[in-house]
């Protein structure tokens, strides 16, 4: 059944025991932490940025972050508290490609060092480019970071996202809904030539990320299952929805990042508050994956209250990841709220709370499928910062997301791409297409290669056509 993400349609409610340990780690992913905390490894990859493991610190945002940051303050409450609010709160490419600057004649896949990939082999930074290549469809290499965004068409809504760790850990990120298993699985099939998923990542409870999992689960091995917690759930939530992440329980390993502790099944406990978000920060990959907030907390505070209208309440709630190789990091979150269509203006918390530990994107998740309740103006200036460096966008749009990508979106985010291009997955009907590259229901597939010096972003369409390849050099920094 098709349901927009925007509506809570309720429904039966999967009522499957909970609390199954039945999925076997792969040494790939055995460094990951579980659910009781951070591991070494966590550790480790936190605290390599500047100030990962404090508050935002004022040398962390820029002076329109730190504004809102300010008027946010009254809003965060410490994510172990318990509110009234909570209480109450059930609740063809056309890029600007041509822009290519740095006429270097050596390729610069070529000049750069997996070992450093802030210098070329001459210790010099190397030059800010992006280019068009022509290339045949990226597959996942061992050693380099893959992902690709999958075209779900058909009569529902859905986003799903398949990506390869440097180390081999095979990742979904959601799932797409019920009529999307299909596809998912076949590109499974055809990028992995396995079925087996180390780790699947639910960005949140709404049908078009999740309402797959029971095909999903029948056709493929799935080792972990991370999602933010059956808490805090509202009616924009669904509780069909719900209730497949439940069942899921009893054939996954399940990572819940926020708890209330309650641990069922019970429709009636969902809706309890969060007692605290003990799976935060969670990693895997040895670091390569990292979820760094979830169910609007981030940094150990909480944005409450939150709306609990159906265009809010739960997309709000989407945890904020990131994946990074070498020098290359690519951020996602879900659908989270950015303030825009009488949205909760999450995204400016996250920003506020992760301040360097959430990195610029060279390759950034527009969330929400491009729509105008996301990518407000503090999200986009922190991780698509004006500094010279190419970046791209990309979205997860099937034919039925009418209006995406939203013009409000693209236009703000087009000046900050610097010869990048905003790839999508399908330009919907009425959706803003000048500048945006359309991969007419296909893949968008994004590719690192030395060591995460650079990256490759393709699209390809459903009949495997190439339509467009940028080659970035410059993941680790650049001179304009
Ligand atoms: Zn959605």
């Amino acid at each position: 059944m098709a349901l927009l993400c925007m509506i809570g349609a309720l429904g039966a409610c999967g009522t499957e025991p909970g609390g199954g340990d039945a999925g076997h780690l792969p040494d790939a992913v055995g460094a990951r932490q579980d659910a009781s905390g951070a591991d070494a490894l966590a550790d480790a990859a936190v605290q390599d940025v500047p100030g990962a493991t404090d508050a935002a610190k004022p040398g962390d945002t820029d002076a329109t972050i730190l504004a809102d940051a300010a008027i946010l303050a009254d809003a965060a409450i410490p994510a172990d508290a318990t509110s009234d609010a909570d209480a109450t709160s059930d609740a063809d490419a056309t890029s600007a490609i041509d822009a290519t600057t740095g006429a270097d004649a050596t390729s610069p896949r070529d000049a750069a060092s997996p070992a450093d990939a802030s210098t070329t082999d001459s210790g010099l930074p190397p030059r800010c480019t992006t280019r068009s290549i022509s290339s045949p469809p990226l597959t996942p290499l061992m050693g380099e970071l893959f992902l690709a965004h999958i075209g779900l068409e058909g009569l529902s809504i859905g986003e799903a996202t398949v990506a390869q760790l440097p180390d081999g850990t095979r990742v979904l990120i959601d799932v797409g809904n019920d009529s999307h298993a299909r596809d998912v699985i076949a590109a499974v099939d055809s990028f992995f030539g396995a079925r087996t998923i180390e780790l699947m990542i639910l960005t949140h409870h709404h049908a078009d990320h999740e309402d797959a999992l029971p095909d999903i689960l029948d056709a493929l091995s799935v080792g972990t299952m991370v999602h933010r917690g059956l808490t805090d759930l509202t009616p924009a939530a669904n509780e069909t929805t719900v209730g497949r992440v439940c069942a899921a329980r009893a054939r996954t390993t399940e990572v819940e990042l926020c708890t209330n502790g309650l641990r069922t099944c019970d429709t009636t406990a969902w809706s309890v508050a969060a007692t605290g978000c003990p799976g935060l920060p969670y990693s895997a990959g040895f670091g390569a994956l990292e979820i760094l907030a979830a169910n609007g907390t981030a940094n150990g505070m909480s944005l409450r209250p939150l709306l609990t209208q159906d265009n809010n309440g739960e997309n709000a709630r989407s945890l904020v990841g990131v994946l990074k190789h070498g020098a290359f990091r690519y951020v996602f979150a879900g659908d989270l709220t950015g303030g825009g269509s009488n949205t909760d203006a999450v995204e400016a918390f996250m920003v506020s709370q992760l301040g360097a530990r959430l990195p610029p994107a060279d390759v950034l998740h527009l969330s929400h499928h491009a729509r105008d309740t996301s990518s407000s103006t503090p999200w986009i200036e922190h991780l698509l910062p004006a500094d010279g460096r190419p970046r791209h966008a990309v979205a997860g749009i099937s034919s039925l997301h009418v209006g995406s990508p939203h013009a409000l979106v693209v236009r703000a985010v087009e000046p900050r791409l610097n010869g990048g291009g905003l790839f999508v997955t399908r330009v919907a009907a009425t959706g803003e297409s000048t500048g945006v590259i359309d991969a007419r229901g296909g893949t968008v597939r994004v590719q690192t290669f030395g060591g995460g010096a650079g990256y490759l972003i393709q699209a390809v369409d459903d009949t495997g056509t190439v339509i467009a390849t940028h080659e970035v050099s410059s993941a680790g920094g650049c001179v304009p």
